[in-house]
């Protein structure tokens, strides 16, 4: 097996030039280095918690919703998550919403650092987070006050 590491920038341009080109992307395994930490092999597993930055700001919005507890990894979040997302308590939407929300945020700070060369601080990300998860879950709560009014109790 061919393994190719790519420095930073040339990360995706790299696989795309390839691609185009037609090349056997099947005879090489490429294996890309973390855009964030730049340290780790970059994967669904690193990527989505086990980097350092990304791992921070889990842990950090884990508090923020209250949840005192190490990151695990990618596959038990993502089950933690699943199972709160068919709650219908509040506090479970804000979980899921967080999750979410700190997927998209790692996925955009990612794409920031090997694009860019810049990513925000982790309680700059963080604080986006929250800010989000709130409005979302302002909408949600909008919808179940909807849903009471139009249920039989307020009708009849
Ligand atoms: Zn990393």
């Amino acid at each position: 097996m061919k393994i190719i590491k790519v420095p930073e920038k040339e990360q995706c341009m790299k696989h795309s030039s390839d691609v185009s080109k037609g090349a056997n992307i099947e005879a090489t395994t490429y294996e890309f280095i973390c855009g964030l930490c730049q340290v780790e092999n970059e994967n669904l597993e690193h990527l989505f918690f086990s980097c350092s930055y990304s791992q921070e700001i889990w842990k950090q919005v884990l508090l923020s919703l209250g949840v005192n507890r190490t990151v695990l990894p990618w596959h038990e979040e993502v089950q933690i998550a699943e199972k709160k997302s068919r709650s219908t308590q509040k506090q479970a939407c804000k979980y899921s919403i967080a999750f979410i929300e700190s997927v998209y945020c790692i996925w955009l700070q990612r794409n920031a650092k090997v694009f860019r060369d810049h990513v925000d601080p982790v309680k700059t990300v963080v604080s986006n987070i929250m800010f989000n998860v709130e409005c979302r879950c302002k909408g949600f709560l909008w919808k179940n006050v909807f849903v009471d009014f139009d249920s039989s109790e307020f009708s009849s």
